[in-house]
């Protein structure tokens, strides 16, 4: 079934709303990746283009390592009154960038990530999609005689697929995924200057990819792990948003089956990105101030004695996953 064939009540409704507001305000999740600013701005420039005469902004704040692809807009307080906010990659309400979204005159909720907090009136969640990027792509496949795709959009929804399934590694990567990008492909943009652009890596991060393949400590239940203090960082003149590159590494691996990348924050807090080829990861990183999908999770720990304990669950984790590939 192609994926324009499976049109939902969600998405009917979430284009009523479109063609019902005027002021269409989009925003995504705090520390951006391709996929949320993919999503959020490829679905403000479909509709910029399928709707004209209507104001569509993109809110939030955009690291410089995705500037390359599109630029946020200034929405006043005001321009809330009467708009429809649409936040795109977010499944949890605390991590949605730019607290205005509740300023709106309604809210509705795009996300691929499994449901987690219900916090608009429409939500649309599929979690079987690659990427929310995948899903606003659908969006337009679901309605091709209103909705009209640009190459600009469609180069910035293409660069959210790529982003979350890694150019089409991961898992999550289904032949509608595949179906879905040769769609957007088709639109015109250079797809090797983006996949050049979302994989090149500047000289100081290729020295923080020697050294982590250098200081990954690899268990031999096939967890592996890694800790980023300031000060490494600072010593390759990099900070937390630099890290993202480095942290599919550890799975190219062999045998290592699940890891965590533990990355020191300002504030001595650690950001804990993980990551699993098997083992479901999500349960752990909810018990550790986050969440996430199954094999791709976010988490917070206070201290390294909280990452250590997080090691220690990886660890049973892998073990439980060895024990029951052998079996
Ligand atoms: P990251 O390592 O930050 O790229 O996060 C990987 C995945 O985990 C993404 O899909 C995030 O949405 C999710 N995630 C990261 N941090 C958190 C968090 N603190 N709470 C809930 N989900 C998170």
């Amino acid at each position: 079934m192609k994926p324009s064939e499976k049109v939902t009540q969600a998405q009917r409704e979430i284009l009523d709303a479109v063609r019902t507001y005027d002021t269409i305000i989009i925003h995504r999740h705090i520390r951006p990746d391709p996929d949320a600013i993919g999503s959020q701005v490829g679905l403000a420039e479909l509709l910029k283009n399928s709707f004209p005469a209507k104001r569509i902004y993109s809110v939030g704040s955009l690291p410089d390592n995705l500037s390359f692809l599109a630029e946020m807009n200034h929405a006043e307080p005001s321009d809330y009154h009467n708009a429809l906010v649409i936040v795109t990659d977010t499944a949890n309400e605390g991590r949605i960038d730019d607290n205005r979204y509740r300023l709106g005159q309604r809210l509705i909720k795009i996300d691929h990530h499994p449901g987690e907090d219900a916090y608009a009136e429409t939500e649309w969640v599929d979690p079987s999609a690659s990427s929310c990027s995948e899903m606003i792509a659908n969006f337009w496949l679901a309605f091709p005689e209103e909705l009209k795709m640009n190459a600009q959009a469609a180069r910035l929804l293409y660069a959210g697929i790529v982003g979350d399934t890694n150019r089409f590694l991961y898992d999550a990567t289904s032949p509608d995924t595949m179906r879905t990008a040769a769609s957007l492909m088709e639109q015109g943009f250079s797809h090797t200057e983006v996949n050049h652009q979302l994989t090149q890596i500047n000289s100081k991060v290729a020295k923080l990819t020697g050294y982590v393949l250098e200081n990954l400590e690899i268990r031999p239940s096939g967890a592996a792990q890694i800790v980023l203090t300031q000060e490494t960082l600072s010593r390759f003149g990099l900070t937390d948003a630099d890290t993202h590159s480095v942290v599919p590494l550890p799975g190219t691996i062999e045998g290592v089956t699940l890891w965590g990348i533990f990355v020191e924050q300002e504030d001595g807090v650690f950001r804990c990105r993980l990551r699993s080829k098997g083992p479901v990861i999500n349960g752990l990183a909810a018990r550790h101030d986050g969440g996430g999908h199954p094999l791709a999770s976010g988490a917070n720990a206070k201290d390294l004695a909280e990452i250590h304990q997080i090691i220690a669950e990886m660890d049973e984790l892998g073990a439980n996953w060895q024990e029951r590939s052998t079996q």
